[in-house]
């Protein structure tokens, strides 16, 4: 197999694109050790594969963000990429990378104000996933015509409900989306959320992302994160859908209840 065909079955899988990067050489960060910010120890590594998994996300007015289901969905994806590899001999760890410091430096995404990259056409709106991959894979090489794109544009400034993007820059102490990877969050973010589970504000006012359209929650999925199931406790569904690492500790449960307490009160 070569990097061509690499290719041809991560599409298969779903994956829109697949950027075959150098390893990463950073010094390693103690808080963050299930990244692999350099590969010293495994020397048999000669690539860092980004999986590009596109999807458009819903339309505002949803409380659902359509990022953790196709997180998800990417995810078992990787997972049976990773199985098909290993299954033919090749050399593969499924492991997370440092993807925005590699995705920057190596021309395949844009740094933006809001801490996101974007990587042209899928804007910001991408759930990646990496895969750490031996030879016959090698790194390629990619260069973005275009480098920067926030100069003159201050739309995820003016709608952050968190004064998380300022003229100064972003700061990860006020952005709700840092508060949300965590098991329960300050009840400022409960107060100002708009989504389960994250925050999509930057997201859906960014020119990155104009072009992309939206889709609609299936009823499957409505159903699932229907508010008075979840306050109640039935969380099982939605869980499903999303993966049960972002959702432990009865988060959603404790979402439902403010989004319900907040509607009555509005
Ligand atoms: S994710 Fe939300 S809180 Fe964070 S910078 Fe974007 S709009 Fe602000
Ligand atoms: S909304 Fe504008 S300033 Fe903010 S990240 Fe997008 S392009 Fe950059």
């Amino acid at each position: 197999m070569d990097n061509s065909e690499l290719k041809r079955l991560a599409r298969s899988l779903g994956f829109k694109e697949v950027f075959l990067l150098p390893p990463p050489e950073l010094p390693a960060h103690d808080d963050e050790p299930h990244i692999v910010w350099n590969t010293a120890d495994i020397p048999w590594v000669k690539a860092a594969a980004l999986l590009v998994w596109a999807y458009k996300p819903y339309p505002k007015e949803e409380r659902i963000p359509s990022y953790y289901i196709n997180s998800n969905l990417s995810y078992h994806a990787s997972v049976a990429l990773a199985k098909q590899l290993e299954a033919e001999g090749l050399p593969v760890l499924r492991r997370e990378v440092p993807i925005k410091q590699l995705a920057v430096k190596f021309g395949v995404g844009i740094p933006l104000k809001s801490s996101l990259i974007a990587v042209p056409p899928y804007g910001t709106r991408i759930a990646f996933q990496s895969l750490l991959l031996g030879e016959p894979f090698a790194p390629e090489e990619y260069s973005l015509s275009e480098k920067s794109f926030c100069d003159t544009c201050r739309a995820c400034e003016k709608a952050c409900p968190a004064h998380a993007i300022t003229a100064a820059g972003y700061d990860v102490t006020r952005c709700m989306r840092h508060y949300m990877d965590g098991a329960d969050y300050p009840e400022w973010v409960y107060g100002i959320q708009k989504t389960h589970l994250g925050c999509e504000i930057c997201q859906q006012v960014c020119p990155m992302n104009a072009s992309l359209g939206f889709d609609e929650p299936t009823a499957e999925i409505k159903k699932a994160f229907a508010l008075d199931a979840l306050a109640e406790g039935n969380t099982r569904p939605a869980r499903l859908l999303v993966g049960k690492n972002m959702t432990g500790h009865g988060k959603l449960e404790k979402e439902a209840k403010h989004f319900l307490e907040r509607e009555k009160r509005d």
